[in-house]
């Protein structure tokens, strides 16, 4: 994984961003930051291999079992952007006011630790369906990450709330 796109698309001397990635802890962490950018939306942002995996869901993540809701994948964000809260200044890319709305820990299905978890990612980005556990203190349960395949873009996905 690499932060490269991150960093070309910021100037950290004018951004208040984190620009570094940061030893991963114990358990794999989730965030979902409210962004009141252009357009607001809700980044949904899972740990995986030391980075955070990236989903902009323009409508927030779906609460009620069954609801889908439409996560544009976007590039990979380091580690430490799942602590950031703040204001990202008027002209720099993605300018606007970032929040957390939630966090917490996940695991991936049929995983029972860190290890198999992010093996289940890996395999489950090759086949374009992750299944999700979060434990947060908004998102609980299982959640199905869903690539669109025969979408009008390469990047687009769906989160779903399990029944
Ligand atoms: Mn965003």
């Amino acid at each position: 994984m690499s932060l490269k796109t991150y960093r070309a698309k910021r100037n950290f001397k004018k951004t208040p961003e984190p620009i570094r990635k940061q030893a991963p802890g114990t358990d794999l962490s989730f965030v979902v930051q409210k962004h009141d950018a252009t357009r607001l939306h809700y980044d949904f942002r899972i740990e995986f291999k030391g980075v955070l995996l990236s989903w902009a869901i323009p409508k927030g993540p779906p609460k009620k079992a069954g609801e889908k809701r439409l996560a544009i994948h976007v590039e990979d964000h380091p580690l430490s952007y799942g602590s950031f809260e703040g204001e990202i200044p008027a002209g720099n890319y993605g300018a606007g006011t970032v929040e957390i709305w939630d966090k917490g820990s996940y695991t991936a299905k049929g995983a029972s630790g860190k290890k198999e978890s992010t093996k289940s990612i890996q395999q489950g980005l090759q086949k374009g369906h992750l299944s999700l556990t979060l434990k947060g203190k908004k998102l609980k349960g299982e959640f199905d990450l869903v690539h669109l395949k025969n979408a009008d873009r390469e990047n687009m996905w769906i989160l779903i709330k399990r029944k």
